[in-house]
C-alpha cells in the first residue's frame, strides 16, 4: 500500500470512529474538533497536499476529495477545519519561502500546526477577491489592517492566510496574501460562533490592527494575490467544499435509508414506511441527485488533474451543484424522518444545519453562477 493509501485508509477508520462518535457532542457544545484534528494529524491525514519533501504526503486534490468525504460524513465541523488548513497549506506549499516551509509545514502535516484563510470582509463580503484591508507603510516597516468577517478556526488556528489590498493597489483585485502567526502584535479574534450549522468550526471575526507584514510574510510577489486565489486557492475550496457537501448528503442518505426500513406502522401489520411507492420514488431521487454530484466532483477532479482549460467552468460549477444537491437530499431527508428528524433524533437535523453553509461560503452558489453565465456567453468575468 502506497503512503497516501494508507492514509486514506486510516482517515476512513477515524472518520467512521473518531469523527462520527464526536460530532454530536461538538455540534452541541460548539467545541472546536480539536482531538479530531489531532487524531487526523497523527495519521498524516492533515499533510495529505503537503509536498514529500516537507513531510506530508505529496498527495493531489483527488486524494483531498476522498479524505473530506469521508470526514464530512462523520462530522462536517472537524471537514470544514481540515478544508481550510488543507487550502491555506496549498498557498504556503506553492508560494512561501523556502524558511517559511521548512519552518511550518512539517508540523502543519502532523497537525501539530493548524492554518486557514481569512478573506472575508465586510466591505466585500462575498467578493471575496477584492479585499478592502489595506498595508500602510510605517517608517519604512509594512503594517497590516484588516476586519474580517468570518474565519474559521479564529483564534484556534496558529496561522492565517491574510487577504488585503496591495500598499500601491490600483484596483480592488490588485492584492496580497500574507501569513500571519496567531499572537502577532495586533491580532485578535472576536467571540463565539453562533451559526445555524458547522457549529465546532469556530468561525469568527477577526481583526488586525497594524500587524506587522514584512516581505518574509508575504505569499508570492507583490500584487500576485489574485493570482494565487484564483489558481491554487479556488480550485482547492471548490473541490473541498463541494467534498464535504456530499459527504454531508450521503451521511444524510445513509441515515434515512436506514430509518424508513426501520419505522414500521402497527396500524398496517407492521409495514415499513419503505414499502410505500412514493417513498421509494422520493429516495430513488435523493440517489440520482447524490450519485449525479458524485460524478460532477469526478470529472471536475480529472480535468483540474489533466490541466484541462474546461477545467475553470467545473471548478465554478461543481460547489454549486453538490451545495445544492446536498440541500435537496438533506432537506427530503428530513421531510421522510418526519417527528423522529424534527425533534432532533438520528442526527439528520445536524446535516440539515451543516448543508446550509455551503450555498453561502464565498464564492456563493449565486455568485458562482453569475461567472459560468458571463464565462458561457463570452463577457469579461470582473
Ligand atoms: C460556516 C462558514 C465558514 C466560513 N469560513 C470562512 C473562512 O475560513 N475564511 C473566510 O475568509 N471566509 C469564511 N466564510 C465567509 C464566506 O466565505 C463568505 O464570504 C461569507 O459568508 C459571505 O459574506 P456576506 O454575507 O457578506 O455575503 P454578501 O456579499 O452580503 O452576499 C450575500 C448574498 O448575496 C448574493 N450575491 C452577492 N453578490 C452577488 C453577485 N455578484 N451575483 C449574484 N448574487 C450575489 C448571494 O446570494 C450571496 O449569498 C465562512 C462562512 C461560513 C458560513
Amino acid at each position: 500500500m502506497s503512503d497516501i493509501a494508507a492514509i486514506l485508509a486510516a482517515n476512513e477508520n477515524i472518520s467512521k470512529d473518531t469523527l462520527q462518535s464526536h460530532a454530536d457532542r461538538i455540534d452541541r457544545e460548539r467545541k472546536f474538533p480539536r482531538e479530531n484534528l489531532q487524531a487526523l494529524g497523527a495519521a498524516g491525514v492533515l499533510g495529505i497536499l503537503i509536498p514529500a519533501e516537507f513531510g506530508g504526503a505529496g498527495g493531489t486534490p483527488a486524494d483531498m476529495s476522498r479524505a473530506l468525504q469521508a470526514q464530512a460524513q462523520g462530522c462536517a465541523s472537524t471537514a470544514m477545519v481540515a478544508l481550510m488548513h488543507y487550502c491555506a497549506c496549498a498557498v504556503i506549499a506553492a508560494k512561501g519561502g523556502d524558511a517559511m516551509k521548512r519552518q511550518l509545514l512539517p508540523s502543519a502535516a502532523r497537525g501539530e500546526h493548524i492554518s486557514t484563510l481569512a478573506f472575508s470582509e465586510a466591505g466585500s463580503g462575498g467578493h471575496f477577491y477584492a479585499p478592502v484591508s489595506k498595508v500602510r507603510l510605517d517608517c519604512g516597516a509594512k503594517k497590516l489592517s484588516a476586519r474580517k468577517t468570518f474565519v474559521t478556526s479564529a483564534g484556534e488556528a496558529d496561522s492565517y492566510v491574510v487577504s488585503t489590498r496591495a500598499l500601491h493597489a490600483a484596483a480592488p483585485t490588485e492584492c496580497d496574501l500574507y501569513l500571519i502567526p496567531k499572537g502577532a502584535s495586533g491580532f485578535s479574534a472576536q467571540g463565539r460562533f453562533e451559526g445555524l450549522g458547522l457549529a465546532g468550526n469556530a468561525s469568527a471575526p477577526m481583526t488586525l490592527e497594524d500587524v506587522p507584514a514584512g516581505d518574509a510574510a508575504r505569499l508570492g510577489a507583490e500584487g500576485s494575490g489574485f493570482q494565487t486565489m484564483m489558481e491554487v486557492v479556488l480550485p482547492h475550496f471548490q473541490i473541498g467544499v463541494a467534498s464535504v457537501s456530499i459527504g454531508i448528503a450521503g451521511a444524510a442518505f445513509e441515515k434515512i435509508t436506514a430509518r424508513v426500513g426501520a419505522r414500521k406502522y402497527e396500524h398496517a401489520a407492521g409495514a415499513a414506511l419503505a414499502s410505500i411507492p412514493r417513498v421509494q420514488f422520493l429516495v430513488a431521487e435523493m440517489a440520482i441527485e447524490l450519485n449525479s454530484a458524485r460524478a460532477y466532483l469526478a470529472e471536475t477532479i480529472r480535468k483540474a488533474l489533466a490541466a484541462d482549460p474546461a477545467a475553470m467552468l467545473d471548478v465554478l460549477g461543481v460547489k454549486a451543484k453538490a451545495a445544492e444537491s446536498c440541500l435537496n437530499v438533506v432537506s427530503r431527508a428530513m421531510t421522510l424522518g418526519g417527528g423522529w428528524a424534527f425533534g432532533q433524533r438520528g442526527g439528520l437535523e445536524r446535516h440539515f444545519r451543516d448543508a446550509q453553509a455551503a450555498a453561502v461560503m464565498a464564492p456563493a452558489s449565486d455568485v458562482l453562477k453569475d461567472f459560468i453565465g458571463k464565462a458561457c456567453l463570452g463577457l469579461p468575468l470582473f
